[in-house]
């Protein structure tokens, strides 16, 4: 996707924000995904502020060369103003699958906002995956495109949020992201949890699994998507494993000795764990799969949905 660099630099604590001018912003795909039935994707920033230390946006292939540094499509309303009227297939619009459309300098930039606007007035579909309660702030924006289609996934990986304030530096404590999973069901939106990833040696327990699970009951979630590993790309293993040496002594050689440099890993006991979780959701009438916009795809069809290793985003 082309940008032109604008360069108007703003430090903000430390951290550096960058506005600039994209060439384009809705990419497509023939075929809605297998997960989360996306057709169109679109990404109103590049860099995540929530800084997870497992994030693959890291990986050399989504060529992020400072993934701290914060760059703002400061045209990217403009560009999807013309972009989205011209799309002839009506088809769930993705955000949140690069960084997290609701990162705190949402708040200033409000783009997220505006494109839910542009959504609405289309009449698209929409598909958000984020790990901040920011989302609130946007319910009745929801309320209206889910008479078309609206669904929320929250990532939660871990309910424990002194564990989450280590993985996920940036973002709100899970608690909070419970709570507006809560507040977001209560207004009729279509709410659910990506599990995703799930972190060996760290994540890999029964215990963890199902405490996520029984507070995403307690809080109305429709849907658990669950992934039992998690990918680690290049520079994505890199950082990842440099975090692991300063926060869980001991585990980075653990990961070495067992994942070498192998691009994905699964959890320990993946197997276990995903009849546990399957067993439990069934028995609290949570959904494994999500209900997408349309389900004309044979991709979607249950017998060949294979998810393999998902990575997290968002
Ligand atoms: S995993 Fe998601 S929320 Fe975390 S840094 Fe990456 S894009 Fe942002």
């Amino acid at each position: 996707m082309g940008l032109y660099w604008r360069f108007k630099l703003i430090y903000n604590n430390e951290e550096m924000i960058k506005e600039i001018t994209a060439k384009t912003l809705l990419s497509s795909s023939k075929h809605p995904d297998p997960w989360f039935g996306i057709k169109y994707t679109m990404n109103l920033y590049r860099g995540c502020q929530h800084q997870c230390i497992y994030c693959d946006s890291r990986s050399e292939c989504y060529q992020i060369e400072d993934f701290a540094e914060i760059l703002v499509k400061v045209n990217a309303i403009e560009l999807l103003k013309k972009e989205l009227p011209s799309k002839r297939v009506k088809g769930t619009v993705g955000l949140g699958s690069m960084n997290d459309c609701y990162m705190p300098v949402e708040k200033r930039y409000r783009l997220t906002r505006q494109a839910l606007e542009l959504i609405a007035r289309c009449r698209f579909p929409v598909h958000i995956i984020t790990k901040s309660d920011l989302a609130l702030r946007d319910t009745d924006l929801l309320a209206q495109i889910g008479k078309v289609y609206a669904a929320v996934s929250f990532t939660i990986t871990t309910a424990d949020d002194s564990l989450a304030k280590k993985l996920e530096p940036g973002a709100p404590i899970p608690s909070r992201r419970y709570q507006a999973i809560k507040t977001l069901s209560e207004k009729g939106i279509y709410t659910g949890i990506t599990l995703m990833p799930v972190l060996p040696f760290i994540e890999d327990n029964e215990e963890n699994i199902s405490t996520i699970i029984n507070r995403a009951r307690d809080a109305g979630a429709k849907y658990i998507i669950a992934s039992f590993g998690m990918t680690l790309r290049d520079r994505q293993r890199e950082y990842y494993y440099d975090k692991l040496a300063c926060l869980f002594p001991g585990l980075r050689q653990r990961y070495e000795q067992r994942f070498g440099e192998q691009y994905s890993c699964s959890a320990n006991q993946a197997g276990q764990l995903e009849r546990a979780f399957h067993e439990a959701c069934a028995r609290y009438d949570i959904a494994t799969r999500m209900t997408h916009f349309t389900k004309e795809s044979p991709q979607l069809q249950l017998g060949l949905f294979d998810p393999g290793t998902h990575s997290g985003k968002a």
